[in-house]
C-alpha cells in the first residue's frame, strides 16, 4: 500500500453532510487514489461533532480505495475515556496513521474538558497505544493565530514531538518564505521531523479570505488584489489560483520540501491539475530526477 516514494503524497477530506455530498467525496477520493497518494486524511469536528461521520468515511475509504487512510482526531471537548474509544475504534479497524489535534471549540458547544492542548492528546496516544500509530501533528509557519510569540509556537511543536509526533504537517500558506524561515527556526529548536506543507488550492475568494481570518493564514497583497480583480469571475478564479498553487508547490520541492498535503475540500480537480502539471509522480518514480531538483 504505501509506496516508497521520496514525497509524501497526501489528501485530506471531511466528513459530508448530506448524501450528495457524500458521493461527491467518493468520485474525489477514486479519482486522487489514481495518483497513488501515501495516505488520505479525514478531518474530526472537535468536540466530536463528526465522531461518527469520520469513522464512516474511513470504513468507506478503505473499502472503496487502496490508499491507507489516516484520521484527525481533535481532544478539545472530550475526556480520556472518550478518546480511547475512538482510539480502540481505529485500531480495529487497521488505521496505522492518525493526525493528532487540539481543535477549536464552536462557540456555545460544551466546555473544553480535560485535554487543553494536542500535545497532551499525543501523550494520550503513545500512553494508550506504545507505538502502534504513526503520529501527525500540525505546524504553523505563519504561526497559530493563539501563541503568545512565535517561538512559543515553535516549541508548541517540539513539545509535541517530545510526547510522540512523527511528523508535522502545516496550514497552508502562500507565501514558501514563511516554510522556509520556519524550518530553519525549527532547526535551530532540534526539530528535525518531516514537515509537511499544507496546500490550499484556490476555489473561492471571499471564503478563502473568510477561513484565512480565522485560521491566521495570510494572503499576500499581490494574491489578494488579483483575486479580488476577477470579481465573480469563478472560472478565472480557479485558473490563476492552478498557476499560483503550483509555482508555490514547485518552490517547495525544489526547496527540499518533505511532500505535499492538500485540502481538498472534498473536490479532487484542482489538486488533480496542480499534481499533473508538476508531473509529480514520475518525480516521484525518479530517484535521480528528485536528487536532482533538490541539489
Ligand atoms: P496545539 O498544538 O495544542 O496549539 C494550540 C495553541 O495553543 C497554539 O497557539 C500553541 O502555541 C498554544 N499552546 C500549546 N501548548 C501550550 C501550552 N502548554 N501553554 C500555552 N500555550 C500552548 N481542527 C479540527 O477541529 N479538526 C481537524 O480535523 C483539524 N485538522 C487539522 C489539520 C491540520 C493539518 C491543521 C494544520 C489544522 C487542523 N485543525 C483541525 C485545526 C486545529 O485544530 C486548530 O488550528 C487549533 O486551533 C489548534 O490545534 P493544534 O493541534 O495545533 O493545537
Amino acid at each position: 500500500m504505501k509506496n516508497q516514494s521520496p514525497l509524501v503524497i497526501s489528501f485530506e477530506f471531511y466528513p459530508p453532510k448530506s448524501r450528495e455530498g457524500a458521493v461527491n467525496l467518493q468520485q474525489s477520493a477514486l479519482a486522487l487514489d489514481a495518483m497513488t497518494p501515501d495516505f488520505f486524511s479525514v478531518t474530526f469536528g472537535a468536540g466530536g461533532s463528526t465522531r461518527e461521520g469520520t469513522i464512516d468515511i474511513v470504513k468507506t475509504l478503505q473499502e472503496k480505495t487502496r490508499t491507507a487512510v489516516a484520521p484527525h482526531i481533535s481532544c478539545i471537548g472530550f475526556n480520556r475515556e472518550g478518546l480511547v474509544s475512538v482510539l480502540r475504534q481505529y485500531k480495529s479497524l487497521g488505521v496505522k496513521r492518525i493526525v493528532a489535534l487540539r481543535g477549536d471549540l464552536p462557540s456555545g458547544m460544551g466546555s473544553i474538558g480535560e485535554f487543553k492542548y494536542a500535545s497532551e492528546l499525543v501523550k494520550l496516544i503513545r500512553e494508550e497505544t506504545g507505538d502502534y500509530f504513526h503520529i501527525e501533528v500540525a505546524a504553523y509557519p505563519e504561526y497559530h493565530p493563539q501563541a503568545k510569540h512565535a517561538l512559543s509556537d515553535v516549541l508548541n511543536l517540539k513539545r509535541k514531538i517530545e510526547a510522540g509526533a512523527n511528523g508535522a504537517i502545516t496550514q497552508y500558506f502562500f507565501n514558501p518564505d514563511a516554510y522556509f524561515y520556519f524550518l530553519e527556526e525549527c532547526a535551530r529548536e532540534q526539530i528535525f521531523i518531516p514537515i509537511v506543507p499544507g496546500i490550499m488550492p484556490i476555489m473561492h475568494f471571499s471564503k478563502l479570505m473568510r477561513f484565512s481570518e480565522t485560521c491566521g493564514a495570510e494572503i499576500p497583497r499581490w494574491l489578494y488584489k488579483r483575486l479580488e480583480a476577477y470579481g465573480d469571475d469563478v472560472e478565472s478564479i480557479r485558473q490563476y489560483g492552478i498557476e499560483v498553487v503550483h509555482h508555490l508547490c514547485q518552490r517547495l520541492i525544489v526547496g527540499g520540501a518533505p511532500g505535499l498535503h492538500f485540502y481538498t475540500l472534498n473536490h479532487a480537480e484542482l489538486s488533480l491539475q496542480i499534481l499533473q502539471q508538476l508531473d509529480i509522480n514520475s518525480m516521484r518514480m525518479n530517484e535521480k530526477v528528485y536528487e536532482a531538483i533538490k541539489n
